[in-house]
């Protein structure tokens, strides 16, 4: 049989790797909890329509990555690409509109069929907030400063820059379509194909190119700063203001957008040069037009998506679990006794390990394996004492002691 591998673009955590997505994932949950978001966890999978109309038929992630298919009951069904979509249905579906504000916190897996490459997988998993019946610009400063925590308290804020830039409002976006329609109207023939089909549907999107030949045009297109109404200029002065109280660092990025009208307002990225070409490691913004798409009733909102793996990656190797003790049993009645033994210290709360299988060496070879503190050694002869030889695997010295007293005396070894 053909050795059978993994589908492209997933993996396996192992469980180094799991440790690293778990820190992650802990992390962020322990700070978004300091800022009142609790955990929302939604179904992996939705009615393909609930992404459809959120992230746009014109999107990359709809018309090119999504892993779509019918199910047994005819229903078209979609892994879910992102976060956001599934957690405002939630919300629409729990009738929880009501009560604003909302602050959610998840994590999860996440499927998109892309060109897999280092820090981009067909499954990868995310870290996300979102607040939601919140228009004030606090919020958006809120969301910011949650993520650049998390980010701080991974050990990671350092090696990322805070990258932003406002999309105005509606007002905004209409006259600075308007400018980038012209413009690039101008340039169509030197466009790349991608960014000529964008132009008749999506022109903003043109901006987030990554073909170089449209980065040339693109570097003295017309600046969205240009076409912000006074709301919305006073608007991104606050949430600027807002972030300097609080001794954020941003660059200012006019060509950072999003390409669907909901968006609005704040949008930003961190960005990190450690990671080769997949550089973003959080990315979000506000999406007050979002709810009203789907159905439900106009509700502003704004939030942030994080790669795990790419901040795994980043953060390098995690501590390993704490050290167990090895119950190393020495012939037949010792290895009839180990077992209830073992059951009885982890009820105590005592991390022991027991291999069920191997001769003494073997058995010591694994404790060296697990990085056992001590060993606990059930010989024939010390368990007619009601005893069991306890070694220190470090400095090596052991002691007999006697089995009631041994819960007490592994207990100093923490
Ligand atoms: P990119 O420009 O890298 O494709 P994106 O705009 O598609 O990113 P978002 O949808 O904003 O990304 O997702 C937020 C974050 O999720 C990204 O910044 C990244 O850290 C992570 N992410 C997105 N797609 C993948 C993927 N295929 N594999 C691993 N991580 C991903
Ligand atoms: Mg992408």
């Amino acid at each position: 049989m053909a050795k059978l591998q993994p589908v492209r673009g997933t993996h396996d955590l192992l469980p180094a790797q799991a440790r690293g997505h778990r820190h992650v994932v802990e992390t962020a949950r322990a700070v978004a909890a300091r800022y009142c978001y609790d955990t929302i966890d939604t179904p992996i999978f939705e009615f393909t329509e609930v992404f459809k109309r959120t992230l746009g038929e014109t999107s990359d992630v709809v018309s090119k990555e999504m892993y779509s298919f019918e199910d047994k009951g005819g229903d078209s069904i979609t892994l879910r690409p992102e976060g956001t979509a599934g957690v405002v249905r939630a919300v629409m579906s729990g009738g929880l509109a009501q009560d604003l504000p909302l602050k959610y916190f998840y994590a999860g897996p996440m499927f998109r069929y892309e060109r897999p490459q280092k820090g981009r997988q067909r499954q990868f998993h995310q870290v996300g907030v979102e607040l939601l019946g919140v228009p004030e610009p606090s919020g958006d400063v809120e969301i910011i400063a949650l993520g650049a925590q998390i980010l701080e308290e991974l050990g990671l804020l350092t090696d990322t820059k805070l990258e932003l830039n406002t999309l105005g409002d509606s007002e905004s976006r209409a006259s600075y379509r308007r400018a980038l329609v012209d413009y690039f109207g101008e340039h169509r023939a030197e466009l790349s194909a991608d960014s000529q089909h964008r132009l008749d549907r999506n022109p903003l999107r043109i901006l987030d190119s990554k073909d170089p030949g449209d980065s040339e045009i693109v570097a003295v297109a017309p600046r969205f700063a240009d076409h912000l109404t006074v709301e919305a200029a006073d608007f991104f002065a606050a949430v600027c203001a807002g972030l300097d109280d609080l001794g954020i660092a941003y660059t200012l990025t006019p060509t950072l957008v999003r390409g669907l009208d909901y968006y609005c307002h704040t949008a930003f990225e961190f960005t990190t040069t450690a990671l080769g070409a997949q550089g973003t490691v959080m990315a979000g913004g506000r999406y007050d037009g979002l709810m009203e798409i789907m159905g439900g009733p106009p509700t502003p909102g704004v939030g942030w998506a994080a790669g795990i793996e790419r901040l795994a990656m980043m953060s390098g190797d995690t501590p390993p679990p704490p050290r167990p003790f090895a119950l190393i049993p020495v012939g037949e009645d010792a290895v009839r006794r180990a077992t209830p033994l073992a059951h009885h210290l982890r009820r105590a709360g005592i991390t022991v390990d027991l291999a069920h299988r191997g001769n003494l060496s073997r058995r010591m070879k694994r404790a060296n394996k697990t990085r056992a503190r001590a060993a606990i050694l059930l010989g024939e002869d010390e368990l007619q004492r009601n005893a069991a030889t306890l070694r220190d695997l470090d400095s090596g010295d052991q002691v007999e002691v006697s089995l009631d007293d041994l819960e007490a005396r592994l207990a100093q070894f923490r």
